[in-house]
């Protein structure tokens, strides 16, 4: 399991790290679990929390609905009777178990998304979950004693946020991947145009180590050169 500190103690523990990353946030006896996972993964989160001694949660902030990140919400909302968070514009996704797959960014991806015509694929579907708090703008956890705030940063999916702690670490979902080396692009994206705007904000944020779900971490100066490289891209 692989683990962050930030310098004022912030504790993130990357709870599983197969097809989608989930972290769980810890600052004294409090946790928030970012992301859950597909059902198919069930076993092995909640086998990792155990490991952790983890028998309560403040919360479960979702990045966004898709079902690669958001399909044990249900299961997590009841197992620790935590609210569930999420932007607005994905509680409708999170609430039916169906969140429209995005749009594909390169010729593979495109031509995937293109093979389905518009129809969600059963294993894309997962249990409905109604969320607790639904967010459209910056939203603070001071209130749980957290140095932590969500910030919407689009693009990926209409709702995609991130999470900045202690002004050091962001956990950005979607908003960027860390599986090619030197490369942040994502494979899919709905808007492009504001996904590149979501980077500028990310890159205000002061954070120097960025946290997706899916790949390795980027520091602040690769995003750094993404960034110009897009921008000049989609000018
Ligand atoms: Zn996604
Ligand atoms: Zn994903």
């Amino acid at each position: 399991m692989n683990k962050w500190t930030t310098k004022s103690g912030y504790a993130i523990h990357k709870i599983l790290g197969f097809r989608c990353n989930v972290f769980l946030v810890s600052h004294d006896k409090h946790h928030f679990l970012i992301d859950c996972g597909s059902k198919s993964f069930r076993n092995p989160l909640m086998r990792n929390l155990n490991k952790l001694g983890i028998n309560h949660l403040d919360g479960l902030i979702l990045t966004h609905s898709h079902f690669d990140h958001a399909g044990n919400s249900l299961f997590i909302r009841n197992q620790f009777s935590c609210p569930v968070i999420i932007h607005i514009n994905e509680a409708d996704s999170l609430a039916t178990g169906c969140s429209p797959l995005p749009h594909g960014t390169n010729a593979i991806t495109r031509f995937l998304i293109n093979s389905l015509n518009g129809k969600l694929p059963v294993w894309a579907q997962y249990e409905p979950c109604m969320p607790d708090i639904v967010i459209s703008e910056n939203y603070t956890l001071a209130e749980q004693g957290f140095e932590a705030y969500l910030m919407p940063t689009p693009g990926h999916s209409p709702g995609s946020t991130s999470l900045i702690l202690d002004n050091e670490i962001a956990i950005t979902g979607d908003a960027m991947f860390g599986i090619f080396p030197g490369s942040v692009f994502p494979p899919f994206a709905d808007n492009v145009k504001q996904l590149i705007q979501s980077w500028e904000l990310l890159l205000e944020t002061g954070a120097s180590i960025f946290l997706p779900s899916h790949g390795q971490s980027r520091s602040s100066s690769t995003l750094k050169i993404q960034l110009e490289k897009y921008k000049q891209r989609c000018q």
